[in-house]
């Protein structure tokens, strides 16, 4: 039977037993690791199943798609909390200050001084994650790993922004556990709790290596 033709319920449940076999073999049983529903590209009508099955965590790449979507899916539902995962312009951060509840993808200075701006004038608190490049890719977002811990620190002491942890997407013709390995030793530099590491194809991987939270789509909602 394929992804697709399971119910919402089943492959939650499906995952959920990785999950748990992946943490038993790290030895982190007693830990509790957070999946994030990435819901990018599938509409409402995609979402609700999982919403009813008592999904609360979602992730979206693009500012104006989660606009276009979650407002009305949390009137339906409450303690809904979405992740903004994709690259954040400095025009959009207002909204997207409003919209999320935590921004993965904080990697560069000019967004966390925007960021700090918007939040003086809002009584919501939204929480950050850095996102480090691990595999130093000219073409991807995120700080680079050598200047991730002093970023960390920077963005607590001069922003004053509220710092998780760190976030990152490993190359996609590398194994991705050296990237992970480097993640959760740059987390533990900075001193900041979350690593955000594993998407559907690698996140047993990403758990062993001190995953909090996994980001997954296809293994969820079927290929995009
Ligand atoms: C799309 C996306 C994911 C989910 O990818 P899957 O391979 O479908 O699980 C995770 N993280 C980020 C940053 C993404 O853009």
């Amino acid at each position: 039977m394929s992804t697709q033709d399971l119910s919402a319920q089943a492959r939650l449940q499906q995952i959920q037993a990785h999950m748990s076999e992946a943490c038993r073999l790290a030895r982190r049983e007693g830990e509790h690791v957070q999946l994030v529903a990435v819901s990018k590209t599938f509409d409402a009508e995609a979402i609700r199943p999982f919403l009813l099955a008592g999904q609360r965590v979602f992730g979206e790449n693009r500012v104006q798609e989660a606009r276009d979507k979650w407002p009305l899916l949390r009137q339906e539902f409450s303690h809904i909390e979405l992740h903004l995962i994709g690259p954040l312009q400095t025009n959009k951060v207002q909204e997207a200050v409003q919209l999320f509840d935590v921004i993965e993808t904080l990697d560069r200075d000019k967004l966390a001084a925007e960021c700090a701006e918007a939040l003086r004038e809002m009584n919501k608190k939204p929480r950050f994650y850095v996102q480090v490049n691990t595999g130093q890719e000219p073409q991807k977002a995120g700080i680079s790993p050598q200047e991730a811990v002093e970023f960390v620190r920077h963005c607590q002491h001069t922003h004053g922004l509220s710092i998780d942890g760190l976030m990152c997407i490993p190359p996609i013709d590398e194994p991705p556990g050296p990237h992970f390995a480097l993640l959760d030793k740059l987390a533990d530099q900075a001193n900041v709790r979350v690593r955000s590491m594993g998407m559907s194809a690698d996140y047993e991987a990403a758990i062993l290596c001190g995953a909090t939270h996994i980001r997954l789509g296809s293994a969820l909602f079927g290929s995009r």
